[in-house]
């Protein structure tokens, strides 16, 4: 079955093959850590871990790697290189703020003023938010996921390559810059040419460091600065990177390639981020090509508009595992949601098209991962957990497979599988083995939801269990609003209770 991917690229879906057909090389930018990611990004990021985990489906190796950008770019770098307040020092105010209300918890960062210990802290969380969510890259090898601030000397020997090969110059200011000029292609991927980028299409005309530059659109490589709040030394001067070099260092070292298969982003990354790293990479390793595939997921929508950290309008991970999603009156729901669902429904719309996030989409997504683990349930207990393997001649697995094949269509690949969990499969080790399989890709059928840990804190479950027996023992002595009480107190906190022969037992609801 051939696969096909949508290429930013050259704005076409095209059959995808690897440069070497021994492994598939992916590329995927991470996040900023100077605060919590949210939502959004993580539909990004699960975006990225679906391509590989649909290529692994397929047979392929894949070799994935991420960065963390722990740098402190600037607040106006996409209009402005270098402008604005440094995303660490913003952070190390709020973290400042976030200690004092008890948001973080007092000793978890000993000095915000140390911008290492605020990227550490946003790292770790990043890093068990993607676990939760099963972003695999996240719980392989550590060397996967790359720091920015650990390959700061690789970054310079890119950036006195681009010098030496005529790509990059130094200004009047001694900074660093990148010639668009000297690169023909600049433009390419985002569908600029530098005609429009001159006469003002593009914001960065507002550029503050315009004088200082052959040419609007020439970005920042290296720019010396002692005052900054995360420096090093390098041949022009103590200072930091540009925004964009680290991609293209960081993609190259760990990946041993000049030319990748796969780049991955957020939409917003096509310009200036994934333009300049093209011209980057190529610039120095005079290849024609940086990556063959070029795909990025269109925005997550908070009505109607961009969730994001700038705006204020976002959720975290924990947010809506812990029940902070707002209702209607804009009251906290309440609702514990369990990780894989959340998963679902950050990846069940098609990553080309903008997707709205609503609890009612999520109430959904519940339904469907309780059917899926409900049938999982099922087959294992009718098989005694013995799959058969199956290929792609086994009906639902040949549809899943094509829709997948298929650019990546989750939605329809939904579409034949959840009809099929309903059903009763006359074949229920092979059903098992298909089951197995697609869930390899999706990874949304969990053994037994309701007794998974949902990520929504350590002790919960204890927790659950003490307002039980509390119940209980307001029921034995007769004290009927203490027992209603409690239990609406458990409700609240996204269990269902029931009675049992042993006494009140609470079962996590999946949304
Ligand atoms: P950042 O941490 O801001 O650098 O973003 C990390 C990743 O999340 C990038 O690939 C962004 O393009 C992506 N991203 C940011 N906001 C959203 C959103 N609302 N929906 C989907 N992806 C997003
Ligand atoms: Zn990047």
């Amino acid at each position: 079955m051939e696969l096909r991917f949508y290429n930013t690229l050259t704005n076409s879906t095209e059959v995808f093959q690897p440069v070497d057909s021994d492994c598939v090389r992916m590329y995927s930018c991470g996040p900023t850590v100077y605060d919590f990611a949210h939502i959004g990004n993580f539909r990004s990021f699960l975006f990225a871990d679906v391509i590989r985990r649909t290529l692994e489906f397929f047979g392929h190796k894949v070799h994935h790697v991420m960065n963390i950008t722990d740098v402190g770019h600037m607040t106006d770098d996409a209009a402005a290189d270098g402008a604005g307040e440094d995303k660490m020092q913003a952070a190390a105010r709020r973290m400042k703020e976030d200690k004092k209300s008890g948001k973080v918890p007092e000793g978890a960062v000993q000095n915000p003023d140390d911008p290492y210990q605020i990227a550490k802290y946003y790292t770790d969380a990043f890093l068990a938010d993607a676990r939760t969510l099963g972003v695999k890259v996240a719980f392989e090898y550590p060397e996967n996921i790359l720091h920015a601030t650990a390959n700061i000397d690789s970054m310079l020997e890119m950036i006195g390559q681009l010098i030496q090969n005529g790509h990059a110059y130094v200004g009047p200011d001694k900074v660093v810059y990148y010639s668009v000029e000297s690169f023909p292609a600049y433009g390419k991927l985002s569908g600029n040419t530098l005609d429009q980028l001159m006469t003002g299409a593009s914001r960065r005309i507002s550029d503050e460091n315009q004088a200082n530059k052959r040419h609007p659109a020439d970005f920042m490589l290296w720019k010396p600065d002692s005052t900054h709040i995360m420096k090093w030394d390098s041949p022009w001067g103590a200072g930091y990177p540009g925004w964009h070099i680290e991609c293209s260092c960081m993609a190259r070292k760990r990946l041993g390639r000049d030319v990748i298969d796969i780049h991955t982003g957020g939409e917003d990354l096509i310009f200036p981020h994934h333009e300049c790293e093209i011209a980057q990479t190529c610039g120095a390793t005079g290849q024609e090509t940086f990556s063959r595939f070029w795909m990025h997921a269109r925005f997550l929508l908070v009505e109607g508009e961009k969730m994001s950290k700038s705006k204020g309008n976002f959720y975290t991970v924990r947010d809506v595992l812990q029940g902070r999603v707002k209702d209607d009156k804009g009251q906290p729901t309440g609702i514990h949601v369990h990780p894989s669902v959340l998963r679902l429904e950050l990846i069940k719309s098609h990553y080309r098209g903008n997707m709205n996030f609503t609890q009612k989409g999520l109430v959904d997504s519940a339904g469907a991962v309780k059917r899926l683990s409900d049938f999982r349930a099922k087959l294992e207990a009718a098989t005694g957990g013995k799959a058969e393997p199956v290929d792609l001649s086994y009906p639902i697995l040949n549809e899943f497979a094509s829709a997948l094949a298929d650019d990546l269509n989750v939605a329809g690949a939904l579409g034949a599988i959840l009809p099929w969990a309903a059903s009763n499969p006359s074949d229920p080790a092979k059903a098992l083995g298909a089951l197995n399989r697609i869930n390899e890709v999706l990874a949304v059928a969990p053994l037994h939801p309701a007794s998974e840990d949902s990520g929504a804190g350590s002790g919960e479950a204890a927790e659950i269990q003490a307002l039980c027996k509390e119940l209980d023992d307001a029921r034995k002595r007769k004290d009927f609003a203490a027992a209603d009480n409690l239990r609406g107190q458990i409700q609240k906190r996204g269990y269902d209770v029931k009675t049992s022969p042993n006494g009140t037992v609470a079962e996590k609801r999946l949304a």
